[in-house]
């Protein structure tokens, strides 16, 4: 499961361009659930029900602080 993780982080920058929502220097606070791209290291007490709702986010591109490499200038 945290090797399923790391390939869905991972694709996540390939295919979908997506950012981590914080870089380690901006991260303030933890969020209430963890977005795949947020951690490309799964916290070791989520529960399998957790990773499918995100996962599923994931591939709606919708979830709390998504945000994408701006690869649209020039
Ligand atoms: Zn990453």
């Amino acid at each position: 499961m945290q090797r399923l993780y790391t390939f869905y982080h991972e694709a996540g920058h390939a295919r979908y361009k997506y950012r981590h929502p914080c870089e380690s220097s901006e991260c303030t606070s933890t969020p209430d659930d963890y977005p795949i791209m947020w951690l490309s290291v799964l916290p070791g007490n989520t529960p399998l029900e957790e990773f499918i709702r995100d996962k599923e986010n994931f591939f709606k591109r919708n979830w709390d602080g998504i945000r994408y490499f701006n690869c649209s200038e020039n």
